[in-house]
């Protein structure tokens, strides 16, 4: 890796001429499509250990990692052993098989808190199947989520505060129904009172209150562990499901995610992401009473064709193994806050406007003219500066070789392939950026 690129983006921009016309936007997930910074997204060729190619030849040390799923960076060579022996084996049987089970075997064995386990394709997948097995389960119809938190793209939970009635939630996309919206109680992120009152309210109703225990698509909002427990004692008391949806922070701040480290017990819990190793891989699980709900055991319906696919599970289960055997967190968590500490003095020393860097574990998240010391948890604590502060940062971070997310409300990860090279040559380009750019 060199600071000189040749900062060509030729062939991706006719690539993504290409894309725009048969694909919206020319992508298959939003993000990717660089709408929160502009410009063009980079097509990738190929990628290894913290490397990203592009077609134009660039390269880049990667911190979105695929949006988290690769703890280990880039073909870690113990997950790719696992896949071509799988491959060679056949890819798909749509049978009972010995991959999940194994996989299953020494999850539960690894997650206190689940006794069973189901594996589903997608994040999304695993939370539209838990909230199914919460109401089967408890006969009621209402969910409660809070503002900042992402589930994936289920109907119910695209949704947010409404500005009218207290805490009734109104659509966040088009083509959901008002009264799938009105299904689903919208409490704010690190609010006491208003939780109490949505469950005087609500509470013999709700089925379950779902949330991200380290919220970290909407930026990273670190919640006070009260503020959890809180949600978990008044779960308990109105007989209300508590789902932690540990899509993002499962096998990333601890194996067992901040279940884990915070001690909460999940009724039901939500894995994605890592999970597969960065193969497409969703499961929820939790209770075995729980667990029995779920079809064929018991009454709630839920299937998959490709579900538990033999090559996502090997490359997860070697991931699993991976992690059993080296414990990576600790490390993470160090060099993570490092990081964070050598970043935030560079934004003190360097940058026009105040900065807030929030790290936990491995994940990190600049705020752009927030004031340090004061934490960000809320989403109305974004400034509005935020987005185009961040698109200025991440074009310049771009055309010095490091690639973040492309949006200013989107984390960064770091692997264990990172390594203190790569990091010097990122903070060097941090400090350049931070000092060189007209944010006005
Ligand atoms: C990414 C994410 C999802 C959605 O997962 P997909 O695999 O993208 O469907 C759900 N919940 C959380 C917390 C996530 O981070």
């Amino acid at each position: 890796m060199t600071t000189m690129q040749s900062r060509s983006t030729q062939k991706s921009e006719v690539y993504f001429g290409r894309a725009k016309r048969v694909a919206p936007g020319g992508v298959h997930s939003p993000v990717r499509g660089f709408r929160g910074v502009g410009g063009t997204p980079r097509f990738i060729e190929s990628a290894q250990g913290v490397c990203l190619k592009d077609a134009d030849g660039n390269e880049y040390i990667d911190y979105c990692l695929s949006w988290g799923p690769l703890l280990f960076g880039h073909q870690d060579p113990e997950i790719a052993e696992a896949v071509k022996s799988a491959l060679a084996r056949g890819w798909s049987y749509g049978t009972a098989e010995r991959y999940s089970l194994e996989f299953a075997e020494e999850l539960i064995a690894s997650l206190p808190f689940v006794d069973q386990i189901r594996f589903v394709n997608s994040g999304t997948e695993a939370v539209m199947s838990a909230l199914r097995v919460a109401r089967g389960f408890t006969k009621r119809d209402l969910i409660l989520k809070f503002d900042g938190c992402y589930h994936g793209h289920a109907d119910g939970l695209l949704v947010r505060a409404g500005s009218g009635l207290a805490e009734m939630a109104s659509p966040d996309s088009a083509g959901i129904s008002a009264k799938t919206a009105s299904e689903t109680i919208v409490c704010p992120l690190d609010d006491e009172a208003a939780l109490k009152s949505a469950f005087e309210a609500h509470g013999k109703d709700l089925a379950a209150v779902i949330i991200e225990p380290l919220p970290a698509n909407n930026g990273l909002l670190i919640q006070r562990t009260e503020f959890l427990r809180l949600i978990e004692s008044l779960c308990k008391k109105h007989g209300t499901l508590l789902i932690l949806d540990e899509v993002i922070s499962g096998f990333r701040v601890a194996l067992g995610g901040m279940a884990e480290l915070t001690g909460i017990k999940p009724d039901l819990v939500t894995y994605g992401k890592i999970i597969g190793g960065g193969f497409p891989v969703g499961a929820y699980g939790g209770r075995h009473e729980l667990m029995q709900m779920v079809a064929p055991a018991g009454p709630v319906y839920q299937a998959g064709t490709l579900s538990a696919n033999p090559v996502a599970m090997a490359a997860g289960h070697a991931m699993l193994k991976k992690i059993n055997r080296e414990n990576p967190y600790a490390r993470l968590a160090e060099t993570g806050a490092k990081m964070v500490a050598d970043i935030q003095k560079i934004a003190d020393a360097k940058l026009p406007f105040p900065m807030q860097v929030q790290g936990f574990g491995s994940i990190s998240w600049i705020v752009c003219n927030a004031p340090k010391g004061t934490p960000v948890r809320r989403i109305e604590q974004i400034p509005a500066e935020q987005k185009p502060y961040y698109a200025k940062i991440f074009h310049g971070l771009l055309d010095r070789g490091v690639y973040l997310a492309p949006s200013g409300y989107e984390v960064a990860f770091l692997s264990t392939a990172h390594t203190e090279r790569n990091i010097d040559f990122t903070l060097n380009a941090i400090e350049k950026v931070f000092g060189d750019t007209q944010f006005k």
